[in-house]
């Protein structure tokens, strides 16, 4: 099988990719192992929140210029970077992916602040439609909140979300909310999740009944919070809750899995398909064969010897958490092709025992030339190209930045294919 490119993982890097080159009229392959980051992401997009010294970033652009040339970023420019950051809201949009209106208007990309499931705020540049972004941390957002959660759940701490708001100045009153259906969940506790409660939730008398006990429970509060595990795949349900409860309705996002993060990649891989694109899911790139300094083709465990062909070759397989890059005794290697990997020479340097410190195995990653092309003992691979978390040469967990380089380095992969 022939295709224009291929592209090996099915996260957000990859989708991207693929939805780009499929625009523009490739033929695309995405060939998918499972799970991927957006499965687990709080449904906002970090785009830089820190630099690599920990100074707080406030407008990305403006520090673009202090990051190190190696960092991927550096590599695209911040000229090309802004002109996609144009592109983003217009691209998610596309996909049937609203995004939430606080900043896709705004010219210059600014970090807002995103409530973390532990009622905290973490500095963010864009967000799903139903994930709320703070412009400030001053932001007041009620005077009063009814926090409410079904019996059981503990993925969505209230006691944590109420903390995190009366420390700015929101008064707080908790309430448990009792449906049938949910309540069935608890006899099996791994259905008790918010997956599980989301697809129960796509039930026209179940998310009305949450609507109706809501509306019985406010008492003067402003303000209303729920889990956000409302449907996997229908907006209508929230835009019903929100006009229906009389105060401000805010959705914050569990403990992982993550509900939008799974609809964001059931929409963005329907996109993929429908634009023409084939995407083999449950499937793990194996064995290239190399001619020279250029790959022919690929394999998969699940097509066994059949040769995968390509004009090019896209890497978006992760770093340490997709299992794009892993570690073996000494080394960190990236399994499919043996590619150049950039870690801290001695392996006590990998990580920190603080937890909360800087982990500098987040930013293992391979190696690559100015145009995202891989190198292999030093020598560039015409044809193979890295995206997202793959990339070498930022640590995002530290800097808040794990969407904004999966989708600039998707982008920008994509760029140079097309101009090749
Ligand atoms: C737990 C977690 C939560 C995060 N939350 C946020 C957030 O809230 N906001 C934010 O901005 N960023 C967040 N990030 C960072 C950001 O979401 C990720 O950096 C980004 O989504 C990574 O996308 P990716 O496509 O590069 O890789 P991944 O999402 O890791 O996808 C890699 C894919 O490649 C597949 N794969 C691996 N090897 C192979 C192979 N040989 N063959 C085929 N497929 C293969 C994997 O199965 C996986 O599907 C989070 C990251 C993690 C890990």
């Amino acid at each position: 099988m022939r295709f224009d490119t291929i592209i090996i993982g099915g996260g957000l890097s990859s989708l991207v990719c693929g939805i780009r080159l499929q625009d523009r009229g490739q033929k695309c392959l995405i060939v998918s192992a499972g799970q991927n980051a957006l499965h687990f992401s709080s449904g906002a997009f970090g785009l830089l929140g820190r630099l690599p010294d920990g100074t707080v970033v406030g407008e990305p652009l403006k520090a673009i210029g202090m990051l190190p040339e190696d960092h991927p970023y550096s590599k695209i420019g911040t000229e090309k970077i802004e002109a996609y950051c144009k592109e983003v809201p217009g691209f998610f949009s596309s996909c049937g992916i609203d995004l939430h209106p606080a900043f896709t208007e705004c010219d210059v990309p600014r970090n807002g602040f995103r409530i973390t499931p532990l009622g905290t705020l973490k500095p963010a540049w864009l967000a799903m439609k139903d994930t709320e972004l703070l412009k400030s941390r001053e932001e007041s957002l009620g005077k009063k909140a009814l926090i409410v959660n079904f019996a059981g759940f503990l993925d969505f701490n209230t006691r944590f979300i109420a903390e995190g708001l009366e420390k700015r100045g929101t008064e707080c009153r908790i309430e448990i909310l009792k449906i049938k259906d949910v309540e069935n969940l608890r006899k099996n506790p791994s259905e008790m999740r918010s997956v599980g409660i989301a697809r129960v939730m796509s039930r026209e008398e179940n998310w009305k009944s949450v609507g109706n006990q809501v509306r019985e429970m406010i008492s003067g509060e402003d303000l209303v919070i729920l889990p956000e595990v409302f449907g996997l795949d229908d907006a209508v349900i929230t835009d019903w809750l929100k006009e229906m409860i009389p105060a401000k309705t805010l959705f914050i996002g569990t403990m992982p899995p993550s509900v939008p993060g799974i609809r964001a990649q059931m929409r963005l891989k329907k996109t993929f398909e429908k634009k023409g694109g084939m995407f083999l899911a449950g499937d793990t790139a194996l064995g290239p064969v190399f001619e020279g300094s250029h790959v022919a083709s690929v394999r998969t465990a699940n097509l066994g010897l059949l040769p995968l062909e390509a004009d090019n070759f896209v890497l978006a397989s992760g770093n340490l958490f997709g299992k794009g890059i892993d570690v073996v005794p000494g080394t960190v290697r990236e399994p499919v092709f043996g590619l150049d990997t950039v870690c801290p020479a001695e392996m006590n340097d990998w990580c920190d025992k603080d937890f909360y410190a800087k982990q500098n195995y987040a930013g293992f990653g391979v190696a690559t030339d100015k145009m995202m092309r891989a190198l292999k003992g030093g020598e560039v691979i015409s044809n193979l190209f890295v995206a997202g978390s793959e990339v070498a040469g930022c640590n995002s967990l530290q800097e808040g930045s794990g969407a904004g380089v999966a989708i600039m380095t998707a982008l920008y992969v994509a760029d140079n294919i097309l101009s090749d």
